[in-house]
């Protein structure tokens, strides 16, 4: 099992049935779906945060049609190397890229702030741990987790460290710099490469890069395929309707999607430069 803590109260939580309890009581409960929801209310920054049902429907359409497949198998291979035992997935959203992590390490847990996409995963997959809550004060004990990883999510290099055991990993997945090119030439005036570098530099204290490697997927998209990726894709919400409504009136697009998957390995406290 994993070893959780209260967000309240930072005591460990022991799992039952129905109820989660932390030792000054504090309880959550476990819902129809199988989930449990740790984000107090007063954590939230609003009413419903994170992804709209609307945005997690289309993401679960567009990422079944196996869109980003060569991503999934990616983050599957660099697990397989690994043999971690529990994988904590932040900002799992609908659980795409979890359900292939379940694939190759025994125990994993898929935590999103947003509860629509929770409720999806964990409709869909059992076999994993759901939580709704926040990658800012993450619900694990101190030096219980083998893995976290990051796709195009927060990336708390502090609390992953933190929870992380000596030699852990984080597996971080981040847009290569001409991803969706073609997509953002459509939306915007002009177009800025993505800079996956900087990620680098906020690992760099605390953490050595082990590995690094572009994944690409070429695409050729529907009209609906490309309509249900501008719903999942923050870029969309910053374009103007206009340009949007135009791209949109393309009823078959092409471009690429790119990736940069990044492998961290948490460095030892007294033997900083020494990897083993
Ligand atoms: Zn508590």
């Amino acid at each position: 099992m994993f070893e959780l803590i209260c967000p309240l109260c930072r005591t460990a939580l022991q799992t039952h049935d129905k109820t989660w309890l932390c030792l000054n009581g504090h309880a959550f409960d476990v819902s129809r779906e199988g989930y449990v929801n740790l984000l107090p209310v007063q954590h939230k920054k609003s009413l419903s945060p994170g992804d709209t049902a609307d945005s997690v429907a289309a993401r679960r359409r567009f990422l079944g049609a196996g869109h980003y497949q060569p991503l999934r198998d990616a983050v599957a291979r660099v697990l397989r190397d690994l043999s971690a035992q529990r994988l904590l997935d932040l900002g799992c959203g609908e659980g795409y890229y979890t359900e292939a992590m379940r694939g190759e390490v025994p125990l994993v847990c898929g935590l999103d702030i947003a509860k629509p996409a929770i409720q999806l995963a964990a409709r869909q997959q059992k076999q994993v741990t759901w939580l709704v809550g926040s990658a800012a004060l993450l619900p694990f004990a101190d030096a219980s987790l083998d893995v976290v990883s990051s796709l195009f999510s927060p990336l708390p290099v502090a609390e992953m460290h933190r929870v992380l055991r000596p030699n852990g990993h984080v597996l971080m997945v981040t847009p290569a710099p001409d991803h969706l090119w073609q997509v953002r030439q459509g939306l915007f005036e002009a177009v800025r490469a993505h800079e996956p570098d900087k990620f680098v530099q906020a690992f760099h204290d605390d953490f050595v890069l082990v590995s690094r490697q572009q994944v690409e997927a070429p695409l050729t998209l529907s009209q609906a395929a490309l309509k249900d990726l501008l719903a999942m894709t923050p870029y969309a919400w910053k374009a103007t309707a206009e340009r949007r409504a135009l791209l949109e009136a393309n009823e078959s697009f092409q471009t690429l999607a790119a990736f940069d998957v990044m492998l961290f390995k948490r460095r030892l406290e007294q033997q900083s430069e020494i990897l083993d």
